[in-house]
């Protein structure tokens, strides 16, 4: 169960932001490569692109004119172009066990989840990639509510970042996993885009082998998560092509056969395992049979 832990921020003048302003462009949506392009449009030398990543993610400095490294002159001209603007925090929530829920204001009345689930070796965060989605899994609330809008990088680096900020002294997201609102096969660009930010050595140094993208079988976008080098998990939930187009309907599109076809192309390009999720259904998958076909 979920206590309220610092929720209601709508009085707070930190939570109230609003997000980018016009004109301006988002630091948390720029790869190292994009903000090197960026830089040179300005034309700075493409090292300062390392030097601001490392104040930003590593400092967890925002403030431009505490950038000492950068000349008086770049710190007076870059806040009219650039913003370190997060999605602002709606409400924080922690439950008994540790686990912790964080709802995103993500503008025009939509809000989004990240959840930063604890264990022994780990701290592992949850993050969405939609408003709503269009996979309209049966047990998934998510499902029920179209898609309304892909997330943009920034808003899932901005996550990320806002979940760190939270953290206690000594804590760090040791894993990331894109299992919260939305198909991230759904939304590629962004959901790659954060992860080269968020993997980034100058950013926040998050390993490959620790992110994991969970689709419900998007079958062709699968190659794109070999290509990232990042972990697979895959969404089952039904031990035949009946049962599991019932439970997930983009099993008509995608059968069985051809998703574990991707899914033994994934093995042979990446040499990795994948995990497979498998909802219980009370007499829909929980059954000895089903157990058994699985
Ligand atoms: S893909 Fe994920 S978010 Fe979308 S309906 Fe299925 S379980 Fe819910």
């Amino acid at each position: 169960m979920f206590t309220a832990y610092d929720n209601d921020a709508s009085d707070d003048p930190q939570y109230v932001e609003t997000t980018t302003p016009k004109g301006k462009t988002n630091f948390y949506s720029l790869t190292m490569e994009d903000l090197k392009t960026f830089l040179k449009g300005m034309g700075k030398e493409q090292f300062r692109a390392q030097q601001i990543f490392k104040w930003v993610y590593d400092e967890r400095v925002t403030d431009v004119e505490k950038m000492s490294n950068l000349s008086k002159a770049f710190r007076a001209e870059l806040p009219d172009i650039m913003s370190f603007d997060l999605p602002p925090v709606l409400k924080h929530l922690k439950s008994v066990d540790g686990t912790q829920k964080f709802l995103f204001d993500v503008k025009d009345g939509n809000s989004v989840e990240a959840v930063l689930i604890p264990s022994d070796d780990r701290l592992t965060l949850c993050l969405s990639s939609e408003v709503g989605c269009n996979m309209a899994c049966k047990f998934c609330f998510t499902g029920k509510q179209k898609l309304k809008r892909r997330l943009t990088t920034e808003e899932i680096v901005g996550q990320f970042m806002q979940v760190h900020d939270a953290l206690e002294e000594g804590q760090r997201i040791s894993n990331i996993v894109f299992m919260g609102m939305g198909e991230p096969l759904d939304n590629p660009e962004a959901v790659f885009k954060s992860i080269e930010v968020l993997q980034n050595p100058f950013g926040m140094m998050l390993s490959r082998r620790k992110i994991t993208v969970s689709t419900s079988g998007l079958v062709p976008q699968i190659k794109l998560v070999a290509n990232a080098r990042v972990r697979l998990a895959v969404s089952l939930n039904g031990s035949n092509d009946e049962i599991r187009s019932r439970v997930m309907p983009i099993n008509k599109k995608y059968p069985i056969k051809e998703l574990l076809d991707a899914c033994r192309e994934f093995c042979d390009q990446t040499k990795d395992k994948i995990t497979f999720e498998y909802v219980l259904l009370k007499g829909i998958t929980d059954q000895l049979e089903h157990a058994r076909e699985v």
